[in-house]
């Protein structure tokens, strides 16, 4: 049988742990520099007409996903201003997955929106497709959307950068937080300093919600970026009747606002009807919200 070892003798046979150089941390250089906090340690905060995004704000951008009718955003308008939003939304170029889903009323529905945020006097914002049609969009709504589609179309990036117009840029289904402050880089180098990032949900192997709400990206975005930042749940999750509990929470998570997409018939709407919720929920939102 093995003697018991003394500790002494345990402790002799343990070799000595030896000094080894601990390797220098080297910091890789970040490729983008104007969305950088180190570029512009204080948040930035966008001033569209009297509303203020970013800093200590909170709002909410609110509306249909697309612009549908005459009546239909108008009557979206008068609900949205009633309950407290800021900002009305309306997609007037629709980015869909099949050419056959219907793509919105073009020109024509962002004059409807437009009148329909005079009369309720809110600022109001669309996506903008093509390069082509920057320009005129730009001219006809108060911010511009760049859907999470086009997050790294580059030529589009550099034309809104070109403008003087705050955009709102959506990050990419498959997109990590670098490549999102990079996209946003393009816009702020071609001279567009008023950028907004909006976290929608990204791409995971979860098939049960349409995307995956990264509510984590927004702590971090606030340390890396001073630009504003916006939570869409409705493209996140999908499903109408769980948007609300993500909007608490991104507000709670530190967020500046949140995009939240509701219909007068959700299930008669022409895109994301699942997805968007009836005036009863998004006025029951909007109280939550208020309450937080
Ligand atoms: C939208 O906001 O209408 C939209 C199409 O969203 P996303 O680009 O995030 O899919
Ligand atoms: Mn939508």
């Amino acid at each position: 049988m093995q003697q018991q070892q003394t500790k002494k003798e345990v402790e002799k046979t343990i070799e000595p742990v030896k000094e080894v150089e601990k390797p220098k941390k080297v910091s890789k250089p970040k490729s983008y520099k104007l969305a950088s906090r180190d570029y512009k340690a204080e948040d930035t905060i966008i001033k569209v007409n009297d509303i203020l995004i970013g800093g200590n704000n909170f709002i909410v951008i609110g509306g249909p996903c697309s612009v549908e009718s005459h009546e239909q955003i108008f009557q979206c308008a008068q609900f949205a201003k009633e309950n407290g939003t800021q900002i009305l939304r309306g997609g007037c170029f629709k980015p869909r997955t099949s050419p056959y889903s219907f793509q919105g009323m073009g020109f024509d529905g962002l004059n409807e929106l437009k009148s329909a945020g005079k009369k309720y006097e809110m600022p109001i914002i669309t996506e903008v497709l093509s390069s082509e049609q920057v320009a005129e969009v730009a001219l006809n709504s108060d911010i511009v959307q760049i859907g999470a589609r086009n997050m790294q179309n580059f030529s589009l990036l550099k034309e809104v950068g070109r403008i003087h117009r705050p955009v709102m840029l959506k990050r990419g289904m498959m997109s990590s937080l670098d490549e999102l402050l990079n996209a946003a880089e393009y816009i702020l180098a071609h001279g567009n300093r008023q950028v907004i990032l909006c976290e929608r949900g990204i791409r995971t192997f979860e098939t049960a919600t349409r995307n995956t709400l990264d509510l984590s990206a927004i702590p971090f975005l606030k340390e890396l970026t001073h630009l504003p930042i916006i939570v869409d749940p409705s493209h996140a999750i999908g499903v109408r009747d769980k948007v609300a509990p993500l909007a608490k929470a991104a507000k709670v998570v530190g967020a500046h606002g949140v995009m939240i997409e509701f219909h007068p018939d959700p299930d008669k709407a022409l895109s994301d009807g699942e997805q968007s919720l009836t005036f009863e929920q998004y006025g029951e939102l909007m109280k939550d919200l208020h309450a937080l």
